[in-house]
């Protein structure tokens, strides 16, 4: 009973409430009067038709404060929420005249909210330092270096923007406000400081670059005495326990090689120096380097040359060398005995790119796999048992390095049917990115 009356104090307190008070006094006015002047049939039935009224008038302005009040709650919540994500929060209608400015956004752009809310953003103003950063947000084509994430056009849209002095790395997802008629309402920009994470993933690999700098120079003088053993004369059994050794030792050997390369391709160090060449004949050289490998699994190399003798991209043949490698190795390691591999090379229609693909008749990779080909140590579950060794960083450095080339990669597959990967390339130049950028697995 107590709490009921607590609660009808706070509504009545409520404004909605004000009207319902406001004719209180007029209606005890109105029925004292009636008092004197009607005769009681008329006094009983007009107090009981004002109790009736006044009933239904309570009941419904009681109801309407409490739905304003849960409404206001809400809108207070909702605010208390965005006030104080733990990411930037920017809303702006079309005519970029600032919404909301939460906390994290105050604390990354250095300005307040009470500053920026209401004023209308335009280019011109990132010529104001203390507003430079937040109108390179807004207008990311100021900003000097921008990677998108999403495809163009397509809302969320996700960028990364990454600025120098002081050390800012930023990932924006910007969504359209619209209203229930399709009605474009604003713009909300969720700002993503990175600037702390990407510095730990640093130290990371700064700590795997020189780990794995300091294994190669034993691991070389390791692999060198169990060569030269390898190559004495031995009983049987001591020759096998050798090649043993020694296949364990490539394998590693291996496998900090592409630690390394991993590390420089995340430092951004990987150091590619672009050169013209027919990618025909360097893809029939690539072929010619595996041919041997091939033999020894029984697979069989198939080049489908196009009809024109050249077509000249502009390269970084040492590192296309390891991608080509890569997937030809694949193709053969995780294929049939008797199998095949078909490798093609087509302009793509239209576009000023040319596609290369690997196909082979292998175990295939599974569909739950696939998502996570080209990310870092991936290996699937059907290749782990029969071919234990491997690093799963081969695609993961090819993708890096197909996509420094302003090219993309992808494969298509059928289990126990096999896979087919595909590369593109740019044959203009210009397409070629500026600068080193990682494609991590973020
Ligand atoms: P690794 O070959 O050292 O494992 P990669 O990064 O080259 O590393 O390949 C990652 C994983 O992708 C492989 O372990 C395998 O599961 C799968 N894969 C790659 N190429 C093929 C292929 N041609 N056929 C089947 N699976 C493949």
């Amino acid at each position: 009973m107590k709490r009921l009356w607590q609660k009808f104090i706070l509504y009545a307190k409520l404004p909605e409430m004000r009207l319902f008070w406001f004719f209180l006094p007029f209606l005890v006015v109105l029925l004292t009067i009636n008092i004197f002047y009607l005769p009681l049939v008329w006094i009983f039935l007009s107090l009981a038709i004002f109790m009736v009224l006044g009933a239904i008038i309570l009941v419904n302005n009681l109801r309407l404060a409490r739905s304003n009040l849960e409404i206001k709650i809400e809108r207070n919540e909702l605010k208390s929420i965005i006030f104080n994500l733990y990411d930037g929060v920017i809303a702006y209608d079309p005519d970029f005249k600032i919404l909301i400015f939460n906390k994290a956004a105050e604390e990354i752009f250095n300005i307040s909210a009470q500053e920026i809310i209401g004023q209308r953003l335009s280019p011109e103003k990132a010529r104001e330092p203390r507003f430079k950063l937040l109108s390179q947000i807004v207008f990311p084509s100021l900003a000097p270096l921008v990677v998108r994430k999403s495809e163009p056009g397509v809302y969320p849209q996700i960028i990364d923007l990454s600025f120098d002095e002081p050390k800012i790395e930023l990932r924006v997802s910007t969504d359209k406000i619209i209203d229930p008629n399709g009605r474009l309402l604003g713009f909300v920009k969720l700002v993503h400081d990175r600037t702390r994470e990407l510095e730990l993933l640093s130290s990371k690999t700064e700590f795997i670059a020189v780990a794995s700098h300091q294994l190669r120079t034993p691991l070389t003088g390791l692999r060198w005495a169990i060569e030269s053993l390898a190559n004495q004369a031995l009983p049987k059994e001591q020759k096998e326990l050798v090649d043993t050794a020694l296949a364990a030792a490539n394998n590693l050997s291996k496998t900090v090689n592409d630690l390394l390369d991993v590390s420089k391709i995340e430092e951004g160090k990987f150091g590619y120096q672009f050169e013209s060449v027919n990618i025909i004949d360097f893809i029939e050289e690539a072929i010619a380097g595996v041919q041997d490998l091939a033999k020894k699994f029984g697979v069989k190399f198939y080049f489908q040359k196009p009809e024109e003798p050249s077509i000249i991209v502009s390269i970084d043949a040492q590192k296309l060398s390891m991608v080509l490698l890569n997937l030809f190795d694949n193709a053969i390691k995780y294929n049939v005995s008797n199998g095949q591999v078909i490798v093609g090379i087509e302009r793509v229609k239209d576009q000023p790119y040319i596609q290369i693909s690997i196909k082979d008749t292998g175990v295939g990779i599974p569909k739950e796999a696939m998502d996570k080909l080209f990310t870092k140590f991936f290996r699937a579950d059907n290749v782990v048992k029969f071919v234990p060794e491997g690093s799963g960083l081969g695609l993961y450095i090819a993708k890096n390095i197909i996509k420094r080339h302003g090219g993309e990669i992808w494969a298509e597959s059928e289990i126990n049917r096999g896979s087919t990967f595909y590369f593109t390339l740019p044959i203009d130049p210009k397409l070629i990115p500026a600068r080193e950028i990682v494609y991590g697995e973020e």
